[in-house]
């Protein structure tokens, strides 16, 4: 720890129905700091026993609890004022967030700004969603209503943990459904921090249950329930797999943000300075640990040799280190299984491609699951690290010919999430922006997105769109209603 400290491991509860609990088994798991590889916090090891206390409390206060009759203008209120205790705690909770997922410091604390604005963007909201009158060819009144959907399970991935949170949270609430949150095993302490302000915040108990354990023992009971109405899941392609499967035995509303695998493709009149910067930008922020990486990085044959020595170059200098120094920007990544899966890719990746910088971890540093941004080029579309997300720093670079050629590379992968295209012709830009298969395509650019637009993959990159009013409209059902004008007797018998 920089300074020296040592930290006391940290016990946590859980929070269910209002309260904080352990779990039914008085088992917890250990939570780490992947910097110093060392335990800083015990987590209550949830089971299904725990998951059905969690939903039937979702689910009386959906039915039954004060928040069944909370107006919209009363959750939007409940919103903001959650928004408010993240900016009043964004410095306490960006560095417990930096400690548990070795992101940097810098960066915690933009999540955790976008954490606050998610918050206050569907406060707004909540107040703005309407129903319609149908235009029924009849003398009758039809109208569509707008429902929350119910108890939604929520499943969150280590990479971004409040933010992943909060992107499902907001818009939940905002709907007025209720919620069971289960952070990934590796990441859940900024989770639990923020629920010691629900009650605060006007959230009343069973409204937002947060659940902490694994994948198989705590994940897959929530999908499961018959109780939970709709699962929004961020993570890894096989296991979305998985939750589609299970959650058809109940026929759950499912939406998914799975991996990717996107194309950032450069042609020869891209602005060179700024294409290099976008590069490694596109694929290295937040150690690769990213959905959207730009891990394919597809470059014109014209400018290939040139563009990679640039990024090589560029790429040594990034600095590394601990992820609570400001000039760090690159932590480790965040747990020794994520770290060991990165550098089978890195192995890979050395047999099946020519490597230009990385590959290891770097010498100076002793602990901790550092790995090098690492470049490696000619690779082919078809090789596993072409093909396979790795969430990790992991750069393969492919040269391509012409726009057809680019945008078939680009779009042979069985991924959808992103893409970015760098490019002084506007023309070609649009021409890219029409072929590419991805829920978002990036112009001269790679990687901003905001709260007020939509967010999902094509492809296996998964369904579903969040944020935006595409986010609040996953957690709504429409339900049609009949007004007969006429006093008469049908008159059909
Ligand atoms: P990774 O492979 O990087 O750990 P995962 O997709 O496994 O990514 O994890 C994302 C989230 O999904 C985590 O909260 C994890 O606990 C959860 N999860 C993993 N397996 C399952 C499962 N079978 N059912 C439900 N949730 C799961
Ligand atoms: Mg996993």
């Amino acid at each position: 720890m920089p300074g020296g400290v040592q930290t006391e491991v940290k016990p946590y509860q859980m929070f269910i129905n209002g309260e904080w609990v352990g779990s039914k088994s008085a088992k917890t798991f250990p939570v780490y700091d992947p910097s110093t590889e060392e335990v800083i916090a015990q987590v209550p090891d949830a089971s299904a026993e725990d998951v059905n206390r969690a939903v039937a409390a979702a689910k009386a206060a959906f039915e039954e609890g004060p928040w069944a009759s909370t107006t919209a203008q009363e959750r939007g209120r409940v919103l903001f004022r959650l928004a408010d205790k993240v900016r009043q705690n964004l410095a306490a909770l960006a560095e417990l967030e930096c400690r548990n997922t070795g992101k940097p410091i810098v960066e915690a604390e933009f999540d955790l700004n976008d954490v606050a604005t998610c918050f206050e963007y569907y406060g707004g909201q909540a107040t703005k969603v309407v129903g319609y009158v149908n235009p029924v060819p009849d003398n009758a009144m039809s109208l569509s209503l707008k429902e929350p959907v119910g108890v939604a399970g929520q499943i969150i991935p280590w990479n971004y943990p409040l933010l992943m949170a909060a992107w499902k949270l907001a818009p939940a609430l905002a709907a007025g459904c209720t919620c069971v949150l289960k952070p990934a095993e590796q990441t859940p302490l900024t989770a639990l921090e923020f629920a010691k302000h629900f009650a605060d915040c006007g959230l009343p108990p069973g409204v937002v249950n947060v659940v902490t354990g694994f994948g198989e023992t705590c994940g897959a009971p929530i999908v499961q329930h018959p109780d939970v109405n709709k699962i929004a899941f961020t993570g890894s392609a096989a296991v979305g797999k998985i939750i589609v499967k299970q959650a058809a035995d109940t026929v759950k509303r499912v939406t998914l943000e799975l991996g990717g695998k996107s194309p950032n493709i450069f042609f020869a009149d891209a602005d060179f300075e700024a294409a290099i910067d976008g590069a490694l930008f596109g694929v290295f922020i937040n150690q690769g640990e990213v959905c959207s990486a730009g891990s394919r990085i597809l470059v014109q044959k014209s400018i290939y040799r040139k563009f990679v020595e640039a990024m090589t170059e560029k790429a040594k200098k990034i600095k590394l280190g601990p992820p609570l120094e400001r000039e760090t920007k690159m932590g480790p990544l965040v747990s020794k299984e994520q770290y060991e899966r990165v550098n089978e890719y890195v192995a890979i990746g050395k047999k099946e491609a020519k490597l230009a910088s990385g590959g290891g971890r770097p010498e100076q540093i002793g602990k901790g699951y550092y790995v090098l941004p690492t470049i490696f080029y000619d690779v082919s579309n078809s090789a596993r690290i072409a093909r396979e997300e790795i969430f990790g720093p992991v750069a393969a670079v492919i040269p391509f010919e012409d726009e057809k050629d680019a945008m078939k590379i680009a779009n042979d992968s069985p991924y959808g999430l992103a893409a970015a295209v760098w490019t002084r012709d506007i023309f070609k830009a649009m021409r890219a922006v029409k072929s590419l298969r991805a829920g978002i395509v990036w112009v001269n650019h790679m990687q901003p997105t905001y709260v007020e637009a939509p967010w999902g993959g094509y492809k296996q990159s998964g369904f579903g769109r969040e944020l935006g009013p595409w986010g609040i409209e996953e957690y709504l059902e429409t339900k049609q209603v009949h007004i007969n004008l006429n006093e008469a007797p049908i008159g059909w018998y």
